[in-house]
This record gives C-alpha cells, structure tokens and sequence, in this order.
C-alpha cells in the first residue's frame, strides 16, 4: 500500500523522463482512485510517447492500472472528413498497440474537456500531452481547474521542449538554431518502452466503436465536404513505412531534390507528426543513425524549422492574422495594399483552382486531391494568393482557410508559421516592388528555371 504523502512526491519525480518535459497545471493532491488516467490528445501513438511512459510509470509506483482516454469532439476547429478519417485509422492502431501491453484505451463521442473531467471523478491522478495552439491549451487548463486531482503535462512533441528551446517569441530560425543546438544532446534519446503491471481492459466504459470506420465516421455530424484521400493512411505502422522508404530511397538525395516538386525526396511525414502518430524525436533518431548526405538539410526542416513554428504560435497571439508579423512587413504590406494587381481572384477561384497560371492550379489540385502539396510548392501557393488577392488580409484568410480545409497536415504550427512565412515573418525585407513591397516575391520564371516543372503540371494531371 502505497502512503498519499508518498504519492504526492511521486509525482513530482519524473524517472528517467528529463523533469523539463513535465509542468503540473494545477496544486491538487493525488487521490486514492480507481486508476491513473491519460488523456491523450496530441500525441497519438502508444510508443515514443513521454507522456504515456511517464504516466506508465506513475501507475506502476501508485499500484494502480491506467486509463487511457481520447475524446471526439464533432467540432474540432477546421477539422472534416479527411481529418477525421485519418485520425480515427491511426486510433484504431494505437488502441490495438495499447491492448496488447494490457492497457484499455476508451474513445467516446463527445468533447474531450468534458469526457475528461468526468472520468477524472474516478482517477488519482491526471496526465497530459501538451498542447501549442491557443485553443488545446485552454482546454487543459479549463480541465486542470474542474479536476481534484493533480494534472501533469508531459511533452512529447517536440524534441526541445518549446520553453527550453526559448522563454520568448523567435525572431528567425538564425536565432533559435543556436538555442536547440545547445539544448539537443540532451534530448536526443531514446524512448524505452515501460510495461504496465496492473491491467485495465476489465474496466468496463461505453466506448466509440472504431472497428469498422465508415459506420464510425458516418455517425459524426461532421463537415463531409472534402473527401478523405486514398494517397496517405493513417497510422504509425503507415507512418514507418514512409519513413523507411525515405531514409532508404530519399534522404541521401534530399539536400539537392527536396526542392524540387517534379521529384519524390521528401519524407511525407507531415501527417503523421501532425496526428502525432510519429514522433519526432524517433524520426530524427532514426535519420541521424542512418547518416550520410541529406541528414543535416533534413534536420534542419524537422527540428529547427519545426520548432521555430512551435515556438511561433506558442508565443503569438496573433498566429491567425497579419498582426504577428514584424513591423516591417506589415508596413509595407500596409504601403502596398492599394495597388492595383494584373489578376484578382476571389476565394472560390483559388479554391476550384481557376487561376491563369497552370503551376499555381496544379499546386491546389495536388492538395485537394491528395491532400499533401509538395513543400516547395507550398511557399509559390502562398506567395501568388498574396499577389493575387484583393489585400492582404483577405489573402492572409484565404492561404489558412485552404490550408487547413485540405492538407491532412493542415490547421498545425507549421502550417500557421508557413502561411506568415509567406507575408514576411522569420524572414528579412527584400526590394520592395508593387503589391508586396519589400516582403519576398517569388514568380513562375524561378520554377522554369530551376526545376522540370511541367514535369509537375503532367504529375498533377495523371492524379
Ligand atoms: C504556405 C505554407 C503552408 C504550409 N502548411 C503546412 C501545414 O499545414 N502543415 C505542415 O506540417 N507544414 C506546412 N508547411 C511546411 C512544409 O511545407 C511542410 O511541413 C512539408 O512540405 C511537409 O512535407 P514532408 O513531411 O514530406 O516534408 P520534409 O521536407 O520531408 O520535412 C520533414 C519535416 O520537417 C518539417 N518541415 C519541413 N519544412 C518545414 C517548414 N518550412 N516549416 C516547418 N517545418 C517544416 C515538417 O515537420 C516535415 O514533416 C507549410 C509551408 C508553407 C510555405
């Protein structure tokens, strides 16, 4: 029998999980409960997950089995058909992974925040992944003030956690490479695997059925109108495969191709880190042992890139609008945004991609179709909606609404950073010219020379 004072302190010691990883939200008191519960929103996977370790391990000390919960919520912001089904594919396998190490994953159909604090009535202690964006952040903290028990907040996401890595919004990645760099030695390790002691598949909760997933999606009252993609699916045995391919076939050449859209050198793990059915930290281990040319350009984009835009939405309110970029840029997007453009086009137009330019509609048509367009086609996407649209806040509203309506790796930080990136954020004033002021341009010229890219246009209309 293990004492409550002793529980307290257990609590606080975090194993071999480095303690900068882990904030505990509120000043509750462990209880004497029914089972240690997880709650798993982020990081969706039942390995190389701190938080599901940590909490493993609670369980075990306090002699209790863990619980672990996911809520559905039918409204999750941005989120439709697409999302949804790949979600619940990845849901599917974590939920069969945990079963088999004796540990009972319990879906239910309803908002996370309330599944949460109701379950949390029966549980001596709560645990976490944590959240970026503003919005999953309030729901953690709403929940740590209803619950009477404490709640943990472990990080797995990223692999220097956000406030190690910086105490302050980044102005580039110039100037948050030196910190990760400092920081990374010690968080570059290996995730070992814990096994539960005490079972929880007796315990018996009404559960989502995620079996068969069609029955299951069709009984949400979700948004249905852009249809889930046959190119990608869900799950970290999928999101494996991607990567073993990539570090196989790809990597070696990405310092040169990745760019390239008439070429496949890219990881394709971006729906995967997003659903966190992949974690980063595994995926740059994996890469950094394989080795050679490509890892350090890799890395690059995965760590520094990355967490640049973790930090970016994690210290800026303003991560939705023109107002989180740097003086600069809104001045001279301000200057700018009365001059007159060649072409205008509405929302729709950008949507049902009917643009003059036959690159600029194959970059929408790979992402409605697939729902991935490649990396280096994103920033021309982006750059030409600004170019394009009536101002630039309209431009800044239509770059998210498409971005998070129909890449599966849409509505994440480094979508919200990639977007700003397009209107001058982490990036410095250039010549200023008509339209974009001194915010960097880019043209359909560049395309030609640099790439085969009507290779691409032919790519895009076999799809
Ligand atoms: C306008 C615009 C919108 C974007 N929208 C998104 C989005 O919604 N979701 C998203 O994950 N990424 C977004 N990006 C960043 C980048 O284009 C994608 O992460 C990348 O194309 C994903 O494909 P991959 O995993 O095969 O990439 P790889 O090149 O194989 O890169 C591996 C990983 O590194 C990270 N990475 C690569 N490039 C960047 C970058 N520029 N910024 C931050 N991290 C990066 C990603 O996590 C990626 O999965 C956007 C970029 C721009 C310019």
């Amino acid at each position: 029998m293990v004492m409550r004072s002793e529980k307290v302190k257990k609590v606080n010691d975090a194993g071999d999980i480095r303690e900068e990883r882990i904030t505990t939200l509120n000043d509750e008191e462990v209880k004497d409960g029914n089972y240690v519960l997880y709650w798993m929103q982020r990081a969706q996977r039942a390995e190389y997950n701190h938080a599901l370790k940590y909490v493993v391990e609670k369980a075990n000390e306090l002699d209790e089995p863990l619980l672990v919960y996911f809520g559905i919520t039918d409204d999750f912001k941005e989120g439709n058909l697409r999302h949804y089904r790949f979600m619940l594919e990845g849901l599917k396998e974590t939920k069969k992974k945990l079963k088999e190490r004796d540990i009972k994953l319990v879906i239910r159909h309803e908002h996370p925040k309330e599944g949460v604090i109701e379950l949390a009535d029966e549980a001596s202690l709560l645990v976490v992944d944590k959240a970026y964006l503003d919005f999953l952040r309030d729901w953690r903290e709403d929940a740590a003030e209803e619950v009477n028990v404490p709640v943990v907040e472990v990080e797995t996401d990223l692999v220097v956690p956000v406030e190690e890595a910086s105490s302050k919004e980044e102005y580039a990645a110039r100037t948050i490479r030196p910190k990760i760099e400092d920081e990374l030695d010690k968080y570059m390790k290996e995730v070992k695997k814990r096994e539960l002691e005490n079972s929880s598949l007796e315990f018996d909760f009404d559960t989502f059925d995620i079996d068969d997933l069609d029955s299951a999606l069709s009984s949400l009252d979700i948004d249905e109108s852009v249809k889930a993609v046959e190119s990608f699916e869900g799950g970290t045995a999928e999101a494996k495969k991607h990567l073993e391919e990539f570090l196989n076939h790809k990597l070696g050449g990405y310092g040169d191709h990745s760019n390239d859209p008439s070429k496949d050198y890219l990881s394709n793990m971006s729906p995967y880190l997003h659903f966190g059915q992949i974690s980063p930290l595994y995926v740059a281990l994996k890469a950094k042992e394989k080795g050679g040319p490509g890892v350090d350009e890799f890395l690059e984009q995965l760590i520094i890139r990355r967490e640049l835009a973790y930090n970016f939405v994690y210290y800026s309110e303003d991560y939705r609008s023109l107002a989180c970029l740097p003086d600069w840029a809104q001045e001279t997007l301000e200057k700018h945004s009365d001059d007159e453009r060649e072409y205008v086009y509405s929302r729709e137009e950008f949507e049902e991609a009917e643009t003059h330019d036959k690159y600029w509609n194959s970059a929408q048509k790979e992402m409605v179709e697939t729902g991935k367009m490649h990396g280096y086609m994103r920033m021309y996407w982006g750059k030409k909606i600004l170019e394009w649209s009536e101002t630039p806040e309209e431009a800044y509203e239509t770059a998210l609404y498409l971005n998070n309506k129909y890449e599966l790796d849409g509505r994440d930080p480094n979508g919200f950073a990639g977007v700003a990136w397009c209107f001058g954020k982490h990036d410095q004033g250039w010549k200023e010219r008509e339209v974009y002021g001194k915010v960097r341009y880019m043209n359909a010229n560049g395309l030609e020379r640099k790439f085969d890219i009507d290779s691409y246009v032919k790519l895009v209309e076999y799809l």
